[in-house]
């Protein structure tokens, strides 16, 4: 385009548009949606791949406005408060997120591998009035002394019983009139997901309820397109992450479909699980593909069910795509781009060809999607093929990061663009191409590393005097977290130690993998680490070895 401005081509069509009301809210949107009450009743929305208990649209239904109204009339929660959920995916995620938002209150999710004080944080941040968790992560919660209602019957180190979200649903009435109107409007916070964005520590992102029902209309125009009502779809990624959330939490119950949920991934699970579900349509990450292209044919299982593959969250290499489209010839395979700040999904390929077609491709822009490619030094809008940081407008883009003016505004330019961190170009048929992640975080196995908060961790250390992380590529997890360390002079603290004193202090995912000793960390005259320099230095390094 002559503006350098991109807007996305296909449009919702009348039968996908679910108009955008003032008061709509998003529970009250995917619960109209549900099937109709005499096929509720039959239909499954969940089965639990551990247990193998079924959950049906109809007692799906029954159970969140139970649990809306004893959150409400029982524990006093209203329109605005923070709810703090801790806890991998299981049948009750999707309940506790609906009733949730069925009261006006928002919905702030936690990564259940993070520690107690990377938890204590989250909940200091997010100002949460309740926090909900497994009985498992419960003491992780326990210094924060926020009111912890648990995912099932526990009892505390003093014996008593503590409150279950399962006598929370016995207890509360699940007629719908019994519950307040929350007179919500479109502009009203419906969820606070982490992010660390560009730059820095993790960030509470702000996702209003039109943020939520856009994706939401995105994500069944989607479907719609790509998957059939009768597919069953796997549920690994974890539903504290915008890909799952808004997938399997929220946009696939306005399908009426099932989902299969691991509570966590594991992989010869996860292919026992397709056999024995017939599982049709898995939204993955790469590392999966990766697994699956490699090892899924040794494994034995049946695996003929499978028609369609997903893949985000991070970059799937074009060698990997191929290899899995080699192993599964029978299976589309679609891969897509999204960051939390824009509710999850901003690329997708209508169709499979054209995925096969471009492997270096994430797709096009999704509906109501308009992006720029923006030339790092000018400022300006680049034209197509030319490389630059992909800035991005929909009514998916989130209003601000919680309480954090500084970062919101560096964030977006003046006229609302997003600066999404990645450099990337668009072609001339509007194909979208993520070549590079210029931002500072870094991605294992999909999940969110911040370098600043590693950074902290390591200046934290007597003998450490100045340290940089950034992240080296690894085939299997995407990437891996290095640290640069300048030691204390005279100190001869090791790379193991540097390692062991990092991962005593983090979840594991985040744990700095690998370590080098060094002078002085480079940094502009600002003092602003020069991570590219060394990055493309790691690099050269591990090339001549
Ligand atoms: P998150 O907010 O955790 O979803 O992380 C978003 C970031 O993941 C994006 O800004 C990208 O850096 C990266 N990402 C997601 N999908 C892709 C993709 N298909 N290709 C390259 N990077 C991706």
């Amino acid at each position: 385009p002559k503006t350098g401005i991109y807007h996305c081509i296909v449009s919702l069509g009348p039968q996908q548009e679910i108009p955008i009301r003032p008061h709509l809210d998003t529970a009250s949107l995917v619960l109209s949606q549900f099937p109709q009450p005499h096929l509720a009743e039959t239909r499954i929305a969940f089965i639990d791949s551990t247990t193998n208990r079924h959950l049906s649209y109809g007692e799906l239904r029954r159970s969140i406005f139970s649990l809306a109204s004893s959150l409400y009339h029982g524990l006093g929660i209203k329109k605005g408060d923070v709810v703090f959920v801790l806890s991998p995916n299981s049948l009750l995620y999707p309940t506790i997120c609906l009733a949730v938002l069925s009261i006006g209150a928002i919905f702030t999710t936690a990564n259940p591998l993070n520690n107690p004080s990377e938890i204590a944080k989250q909940v200091r941040d997010s100002g949460a009035k309740l926090a909900i968790s497994t009985p498992e992560e419960l003491h992780k919660l326990t210094p924060t002394g926020l009111l912890t209602i648990l995912t099932s019957p526990s009892s505390d180190s003093d014996g008593s019983q503590l409150l279950s979200i399962e006598e929370l649903i016995i207890q509360g009435s699940s007629d719908p009139k019994e519950l307040p109107q929350s007179h919500v409007v479109q502009s009203d916070t419906a969820a606070i997901l982490y992010s660390s964005g560009t730059t820095g520590m993790s960030k509470g992102v702000v996702l209003t309820h039109a943020n939520v029902i856009s994706i939401m209309r995105l994500l069944q125009w989607a479907v719609d397109l790509s998957a059939s009502q009768d597919d069953v779809f796997l549920a690994f990624i974890p539903m504290f992450h915008v890909y799952g959330l808004m997938f399997f939490g929220l946009g696939l119950l306005c399908k009426g479909v099932t989902s299969v949920l691991m509570q966590k991934f594991d992989f010869k699970t996860m292919l026992a699980a397709i056999e024995k579900h017939k599982v049709n349509n898995i939204p993955a990450v790469p590392p999966v593909i990766l697994a699956m292209a490699k090892h899924a044919s040794k494994a034995g299982y049946d695996l003929s069910s499978l028609r369609r593959v997903g893949s985000g969250a991070a970059p799937l290499s074009k060698e990997v795509a191929r290899e899995f489209r080699q192993r599964f010839p029978w299976v589309e395979l679609r891969p897509g781009y999204g960051l939390t700040e824009s509710c999850g999904g901003t690329t997708f390929f209508v169709s499979s060809n054209d995925a096969k077609a471009r492997p270096d491709s994430c797709g096009m822009l999704l509906p109501t999607f308009s992006a720029k490619v923006v030339d790092n030094e000018t400022g300006k809008p680049l034209p197509p093929f030319k490389e630059g940081e992909l800035w991005l407008k929909s009514p998916t883009v989130m209003k601000e990061y919680l309480g954090n003016l500084d970062a919101t505004t560096a964030t977006f330019d003046s006229e609302g663009w997003l600066k999404t961190g990645d450099l990337g170009y668009i072609d001339e048929d509007g194909f979208v191409y993520i070549v590079e992640r210029i931002k500072e975080l870094i991605k294992h196995n999909g999940y969110q590393v911040a370098p600043a908060e590693l950074e902290s961790v390591l200046l934290s250390h007597p003998m450490i005097l100045d340290a940089a992380v950034i992240p080296v590529e690894d085939e299997e997890t995407g990437q891996i977290p290095m640290a640069y360390v300048v030691r204390a002079s005279g100190s001869e603290l090791t790379e193991d130690q540097v390692i062991q004193f990092v991962s005593s202090q983090v979840a594991p995912y985040k744990k700095v993998r690998r370590v080098s000793f060094i002078n002085a960390i480079p940094k502009s005259a600002a003092g602003k680490i020069l991570r590219k320099d060394l990055v493309s230095q790691t690099k050269n390094q591990l090339a001549s070895k």
